[in-house]
């Protein structure tokens, strides 16, 4: 329930998260991160397979959308600004890239994901891929178990929600190591091949209104779940 979503929700900031995780990786240990904004938590309160996911002791959720920092704050709690998915995949990557540790990246289209597998390696000549799959094969499970039989230190899924999320945790206990992250569209961004919104609309929070104007076809998407959220907020608030 989004209620219980928000009593797990991280509270610190960005460089602080990306800190954590990133020394977790070195330790061996095995996390799962979910970058939350109000949609995937609306969906989480009505798909089971999401809502086990946000509530599984296993999982971290960090606040990607500035609607969760907003309603985090509504419910007393002290916020240190956003935890973006794609700023700590970009991160995580680089600590992969300069630590010699693995990393594996699922799902995007195949363009998408060779143009960010050769940017990836233009940065970091050593960097150790140990494997890809595009998102459209239709074969998560297979994905899954070449993934598992690998034992990568970092596994990015872009999937989309709730899809990466209910994947990783339904094989997280097949892993005894290594930080997962559903990333939705970060490929995209990182491989260049969807630009990022200008800064000015990052320094402002409203990046999710530059993804709309890109995008018109996520108004009513980001509308409806929205609504709901705020007035499931209200609801929480008063109780
Ligand atoms: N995607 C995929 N397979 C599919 C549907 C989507 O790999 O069957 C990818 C898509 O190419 C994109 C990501 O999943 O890179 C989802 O991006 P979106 O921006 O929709 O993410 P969300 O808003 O769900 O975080």
């Amino acid at each position: 329930m989004l209620k219980d979503y928000f009593k797990k929700l991280y509270t610190g900031s960005q460089q602080e998260f990306c800190e954590l995780a990133a020394n977790a990786m070195d330790q061996g240990q095995r996390m799962f991160i979910i970058t939350a904004n109000p949609e995937t938590m609306m969906i989480g309160d009505s798909n089971e397979g999401m809502d086990q996911a946000l509530c599984s002791p296993e999982s971290t959720i960090v606040p990607d959308g500035i609607g969760v920092v907003k309603a985090a704050e509504q419910l007393g709690k002290t916020m240190h600004g956003r935890v973006t998915g794609v700023e700590l995949s970009a991160y995580l990557i680089n600590h992969v890239g300069t630590t010699g540790k693995s990393v594996y990246f699922y799902g995007a289209k195949q363009e998408v994901l060779d143009a960010l597998i050769a940017k990836v390696k233009a940065d970091y000549p050593e960097i150790n891929i140990v494997g890809s799959h595009n998102g459209y094969g239709n074969c998560d499970d297979q994905v899954f178990e070449e993934i598992v039989s690998l034992q990568p230190d970092l596994v990015l899924v872009a999937l989309g929600i709730p899809r990466q999320e209910i994947l990783i945790n339904k094989y997280l206990d097949k892993f005894s190591k290594g930080i997962f992250i559903g990333v939705g569209g970060s490929f995209d961004v990182l491989s260049g091949t969807k630009k990022r919104a200008p800064a000015i609309f990052c320094k402002l929070n409203l990046e999710w209104l530059y993804r709309i104007m890109k995008e018109p076809k996520r108004f009513s998407r980001f509308f409806k779940s929205n609504v709901r959220f705020i007035s499931k907020i209200r609801k929480i608030k008063s109780l």
